[in-house]
């Protein structure tokens, strides 16, 4: 797998504004050797988000974090299989009708963490 615009438009639109990296050529070639190795684009997202409200320079940061990526394996923690919706909540949330505000997790999501 290589790295397309797509993976980087969706890198870029998964981190918070301020850590996206202007020059995504930079990145590109780090994000196919991550992306080859095993990561998903939300797995890098996540580990480049990670402590960046004190960083002068996230998005440094982050290109240092795919570089980094790109040469060890990613997380092995499974990921969640997520039961089917049931149809009569947002996303696993009931929600009010009048406000569309969560009210609590829906009975089909409580199973899951
Ligand atoms: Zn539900």
């Amino acid at each position: 797998m290589t790295a397309t615009v797509d993976h980087i438009h969706e890198l870029r639109r998964l981190l918070p504004p301020n850590a996206r990296p202007h020059d995504t050529q930079r990145i590109t070639a780090d994000l196919a050797r991550a992306l080859e190795r095993g990561w998903t684009v939300a797995q890098l997202a996540r580990e480049c988000s990670r402590d960046l409200a004190s960083t002068a320079n996230a998005p440094a940061v982050v290109a240092w974090r795919i570089h980094q990526a790109a040469d060890r394996e990613p997380p092995t923690a499974p990921a969640k299989v997520r039961q089917p919706l049931c149809g009569r909540c947002e996303d696993g949330f009931l929600v009010d009708p009048t406000t569309k505000l969560p009210i609590r997790r829906c009975d089909c999501r409580k199973a899951a963490p």
